[in-house]
């Protein structure tokens, strides 16, 4: 995946003269700083009770978000963003990298041209999407520390819908640093998902685990990279990683299945999965192989072709330590808490009974070479390489990531985005995992036939 979304601006250096005045509702609240409260100051508001709340699907059609306007002030830099409905939001700050996140609850995104931020205040970049079911979150990366007010809501007025206004005052490292963090509710919510999965995990009973287990005994769990408000890289053709990852990993999963495995998907909707949560469903799950699929982007778009990756010790060469940043970065893209020592990005320690999980990951990934280089191009150099990358870190689960191309390469783009490449590297891949789990054949016991 390349950086951010394709919603994310690039930090320019000219000079983007702020909108000008316009005589409409928003306009006034981009340029008027005195007839707001000064947050943070201001009490924070009354909730709206009839309001949906994160973590709600509103009954009926979705809220939509239908603006979005960045204002950069001397004093502050206002967002205001224009919906169709009220809605109970919030807004945290996370630290290293500097964030806002703003959560809601499920809305529609209807923003035709999102505004670029100017590269002057305090927003660097932003993106916006699903986070989980029920909550829709929007982050907002920092050019420094700010503190952020109470986000006031504005009734329609003038054709305008509901209005949010969040301002951020700038302020300094310390104090930043001591507001920054996850609200206690959302944190318990995280840990307390880990812990179930564990349980899960614990409580399978042998005999149970069999019959679970499908006709081939074998459980594989498909992983399609990124989604919701992560979208990973974006191809030239407009092919955004995580949908293109979705499709091939459900295309997968029904060869699989047909062919009797058990098979589960870390993701089957549009949903944004924070890494370590996948890396605890395929831990629950006592999956046999876990399949992360991904498409890379590169600089120089003459760059093609698959590759395949397992997890190192942290011995990686210096294109696969790139890689291994760019895809650990989802957590921090979709505003996931990195703190404690869950940190998936830390460094990785590899003891000894996860050689063995190593070892057979990259038996997997030789097989998976030597099928998939009959039904699509492969990177020319080295294209099974060892990054240490956090979806791959079950220490008991064989796993590989699969970088299906580039979707930076105007071929590879435009292969991917067809049913006859689909379909042939989902079976390619299929064949790879027969291989994986064939019994041994009569021939290799000696028979004397
Ligand atoms: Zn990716």
């Amino acid at each position: 995946m390349r950086v951010l979304s394709i919603f994310v601006t690039v930090f320019t250096l000219v000079l983007v003269a702020p909108a000008a005045m316009g005589d409409d509702a928003i306009s006034r609240l981009m340029h008027s700083t005195e007839s707001l409260p000064q947050a943070p100051a201001a009490p924070r508001p009354a909730e709206n009770v009839s309001a949906p709340s994160v973590g709600a699907r509103p009954r009926g059609p979705l809220p939509i978000v239908m603006s979005a306007r960045i204002g950069d002030h001397d004093d502050r830099t206002r967002l205001v963003l224009e919906l169709s409905d009220p809605v109970n939001l919030r807004a945290f700050s996370l630290a290293n990298p500097d964030r806002v996140v703003i959560d809601m609850p499920e809305v529609a995104w209807k923003l035709g041209a999102p505004p670029r931020p100017t590269g002057y205040g305090a927003i660097k970049s932003y993106r916006y999407g699903l986070f989980r079911n029920g909550n829709s979150r929007m982050v907002l990366d920092l050019n420094r520390p700010v503190t952020v007010s109470d986000t006031l809501v504005l009734p329609p007025s003038n054709g305008f819908g509901y209005r949010v206004v969040i301002d951020l005052f700038p302020t300094n490292r310390a104090k930043f640093d001591a507001g920054a963090g996850w609200p206690a509710d959302l944190k318990k919510r995280e840990s307390d998902a880990e812990k179930l999965a564990a349980m899960i995990a614990a409580s399978q009973s042998p005999a149970g685990d069999a019959a679970r287990r499908g006709a081939r005994g074998k459980v594989i769990v498909i992983d399609p990279g990124h989604g919701g408000l992560d979208s990973g890289t974006a191809g030239v053709n407009g092919l955004l990683e995580k949908d293109l990852v979705l499709a091939e990993g459900l295309r997968l999963a029904r060869v699989l299945k047909a062919r009797g495995y058990s098979v589960h998907m870390t993701r089957d909707d549009d949903t944004f999965i924070p890494l370590r949560q996948r890396v605890a469903m395929s831990r629950a799950d006592r999956a046999d192989l876990l399949i992360s699929l991904h498409a890379d982007s590169n600089p120089d778009h003459e760059v093609t072709g698959l590759s395949i990756y397992t997890l190192s010790d942290g011995r990686s060469d210096r294109e696969a330590a790139a890689l291994a940043k760019r895809e650990n970065q989802s957590d921090i893209i979709a505003g996931v808490d990195l703190s404690g020592d869950n940190n998936p990005v830390a460094p990785i320690l590899i003891d000894l009974a996860q050689r063995d999980t190593i070892n057979k990951s990259s038996r997997f990934a030789t097989t998976a070479l030597s099928s998939l280089k009959n039904v699509t191009d492969i990177l020319a150099r080295s294209p099974h390489r060892s990054a240490s990358l956090a979806v791959l870190v079950a220490p008991d689960v064989p796993a590989v990531l699969i970088e299906l191309g580039y979707l930076s390469n105007r071929k590879d783009a435009a292969q991917m985005n067809t049913e006859s490449w689909r379909s042939g590297v989902a079976r390619a891949i299929a064949d790879a995992v027969d291989s994986q789990f064939a019994p041994p054949t009569r021939q290799a016991l000696g028979n004397p036939e």
